[in-house]
């Protein structure tokens, strides 16, 4: 199993090389070079299946050798020994033929846990064998970066930094960034927003010089090894639905397009996926895109659903990919382009795309409305980002087919914005009780290149 890149010039990795890269060299994401399918007949038996098990029948082809089958078992049984629920990703039902995947009961209450969990299993096992040191860096807009620190706090070979936009991240998510004690954990507040944070990630795997110095790693969700892990959920729950022998939708709330491709990698590795549908809040470019090819940033505008406030959309670049043909040289032109302002999908990829991707938008009012709305009516209290799914869900399913939306996070992780919605103020889990009690440790810092790689320089430990 080869990876290749997006961007057509980097050279060809296995999985532990595009695991442990992140970025590829030309600026571009990793792919596989195929995607492995499963058959109808292998994904029934997954029926009834732990998510341990899914997981490793859904990954286990994309591996290409990198670890034994005894290896890879073990990672996967530490990653999700430490979820509080026994399913990993339950399943509840808000109303006839819609269905809330539950994938907060991970240790930092996000969907992100599910990657990021395995990814630090699969390093450790790695890095372990090699005895490589490495310097993980990485930018939040606020639940990334908790799942990334939470991962790999305490590993000898690690070290992590993690960029987040100062004030702009929900004191929850901040506290489980800077209140870890571990000495390889450094959380940096920077002045900017959440893509001002990714800017800068991708400006030191740029600088090839600073980049070897201190052994940069990836774990943003560029990273391949992340999509793939957030594969196997599509495939749980579509099966306890009755796929392969039906037909399942999925809507998702959507920000770096990370999440949402997963699911287009079940499709195309043969769950028969109905409607994969893309919800944005009012940062909605992914939705304008999709409507009309214009890919124009026009700036972040802060919402109640802070993880998806974001207008440069990473992994969508790898579903342009594949709408161009696999075409890396107009991939790279059209990223040229974005540098410079914005660019038009050309109209045979944007046709391609709208086969496959549905869109909408919730805006802070229909957000609100919805959490209200949804407590009432089914008891289940969402989390903002649920909420803006829940939404367009309901406005673009079709009734006859079941629609499965991703809930992403725990209300508590947005308690003052679950409350003002809903009158109800969301406790954190009784694991988690002391958040509040802990001391906080943040380093504030610049928008300013030279001084974050001197700062990371400075402050690894290897
Ligand atoms: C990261 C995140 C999203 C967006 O996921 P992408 O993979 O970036 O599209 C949505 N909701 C929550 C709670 C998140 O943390």
């Amino acid at each position: 199993m080869k990876y290749i890149s997006t961007r057509g010039t980097a050279p060809e990795l296995t999985f532990q090389d595009a695991m442990l890269t992140g970025l590829a060299r030309d600026g571009g994401l990793y792919v596989p070079a195929e995607i492995p399918t499963l058959s109808a007949e292998e994904i029934r038996a997954l029926g009834g299946l732990s998510y341990e098990e899914t997981c490793f029948r859904v990954m286990w082809p994309f591996l290409g050798g990198t670890f034994t089958e005894e290896e890879f078992r073990g990672c996967i049984a530490r990653a999700y020994a430490g979820f509080g629920h026994a399913a990993r990703a339950p399943l509840v039902q808000l109303a006839p033929n819609h269905f809330l995947l539950e994938l907060f009961h991970g240790p930092t209450l996000a969907f992100k846990d599910f990657a990021m969990q395995l990814i630090g299993q699969l390093f450790q096992c790695a890095l372990s064998k090699t005895g490589q040191k490495i310097t993980i860096v990485g930018a939040t807009s606020g639940d990334t970066g908790s799942a990334a620190i939470e991962a790999f706090r305490g590993l000898d070979n690690v070290d992590v930094f993690i960029l987040f936009p100062h004030g702009r991240v929900s004191d929850v998510q901040r506290r489980q960034m800077t209140t870890p004690e571990d000495a390889n954990v450094h959380a940096l507040a920077v002045d900017g927003d959440f893509d001002t944070c990714q800017a800068r990630v991708k400006d030191m795997f740029n600088d090839f010089a600073f980049r070897d110095e201190v052994g940069l790693a990836g774990v943003n969700s560029i990273n391949w090894a992340r999509v793939l892990a957030q594969v196997v959920y599509y495939f749980t729950s579509a099966v306890s639905l009755g796929a392969p022998d039906r037909e399942i939708s999925f809507t998702v709330p959507t920000g770096n397009f990370g999440d949402i491709f997963a699911g287009y990698i079940a499709k195309k590795m043969g769950l028969p996926i109905g409607k994969l549908v893309v919800a944005t809040n009012q940062n909605d470019i992914l939705h304008r895109c999709l409507t009309t090819g214009e890919y124009k940033p026009d700036g972040v505008v802060p919402s109640i659903s802070p993880s998806m406030d974001i207008q440069v959309s990473s992994n969508f670049e790898r579903a342009l990919f594949d709408a161009l043909g696999r075409d890396g040289k107009a991939v790279a032109q059209l990223m040229d382009e974005l540098k410079a302002g914005g660019f038009t999908v050309p109209q045979g990829a944007l046709q391609a795309l709208q086969e496959l991707f549905t869109s909408g938008r919730c805006s802070e009012e229909e957000t609100r409305a919805t959490i209200a709305r949804l407590r009432e009516t089914t008891g289940e209290l969402l989390c903002p980002h649920s909420a803006v799914a829940v939404k367009v869900a309901e406005e673009l399913r079709d009734p006859a087919t079941p629609m499965i939306t991703l809930a992403t996070a725990h209300p508590a992780k947005f308690p003052d914005a679950v409350e003002a919605a809903s009158g109800i103020r969301p406790g954190l889990p009784p694991r988690m009780a002391d958040l509040f009690d802990k001391e906080e440790r943040v380093t504030r810092v610049a928008d300013d290149l030279a001084a974050i790689e001197a700062l990371v320089r400075d402050r690894r430990r290897a």
